[in-house]
């Protein structure tokens, strides 16, 4: 069981993660709790300001200390900067370690995860040295909010836990799985066999299993390789 809490200026981002399959899976079989809390109800001040211009001029807004500070007190009803003795609190930033996933096994063995989306320029950075105690980066690019590098974590994260995926068990031999040397997953094809003329490769059609399975590792090593 994990609970995650998205502290995020859109907490509607996340209904439609929520609402469809893996992730509500896990949810209905108690694996995963995913709540999302609005930081704009803690903005400061009659318009309820959740950002600021930066100290020392520049572009751009950030999200103001004092609101993640109020955010995490009424969601957790501790100090903040207490908040991440007790619990996993990841700030999305793409200064953040790289996402992969090893980290996704990682925080799946965390029961308490609480992920800071940004918006504008990023968050206040006291943000990051004294309320968080995780930086995650999705990737070397910038996007424009924190909400979809949180959605990946969590989609990631939610296919390692049982349940989500059903029976299938076709998490277990998956790109970076174990069952493929960590490497990437072989192709695959279904029907029909035949269509404009782009065939199916024979041995897959053979119905000889330990041909099938030698076939597949050398797809997975030739593509790992690449
Ligand atoms: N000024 C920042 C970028 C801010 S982008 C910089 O130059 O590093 C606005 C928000 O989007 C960030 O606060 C972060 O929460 C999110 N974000 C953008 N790119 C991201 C990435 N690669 N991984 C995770 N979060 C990202």
């Amino acid at each position: 069981m994990i609970a995650i809490d998205v502290l995020t200026l859109f907490p509607e981002s996340l209904r439609w993660l929520s609402e469809t399959r893996p992730v509500r899976n896990a949810i209905e079989a108690g694996e995963l709790s995913l709540r999302a809390v609005d930081m704009r109800e803690f903005g400061q001040g009659g318009y309820r300001q959740v950002d600021d211009a930066p100290y020392g001029g520049g572009a751009g807004m950030l999200i103001r200390v004092d609101v993640v500070c109020a955010a995490l007190e009424a969601t957790y009803g501790t100090a903040a900067d207490r908040v991440r003795e007790s619990r996993r609190v990841a700030v999305l930033a793409p200064v953040g370690r790289q996402f992969s996933d090893a980290v996704a096994d990682e925080l799946r063995g965390v029961s308490e995860l609480t992920l800071l989306c940004g918006r504008y320029e990023g968050f206040d950075h006291r943000v990051h040295e004294h309320l968080a105690n995780d930086e995650i980066s999705i990737g070397p690019y910038v996007l424009s909010g924190g909400e979809i590098a949180a959605m990946v974590v969590v989609d990631a994260v939610c296919r390692k836990l049982p349940g989500a995926l059903g029976k299938e068990r076709s998490h277990l031999e998956e790109s970076f799985s174990a069952e493929l040397h960590g490497g990437l997953e072989y192709p695959h094809y279904t029907r029909p066999e035949e269509f404009r003329g782009w065939r199916v490769p024979d041995v897959l059609l053979s119905g000889h299993h330990a041909e099938i399975e030698r076939w597949r590792q050398q797809r997975s090593r030739e593509r790992s390789a690449r």
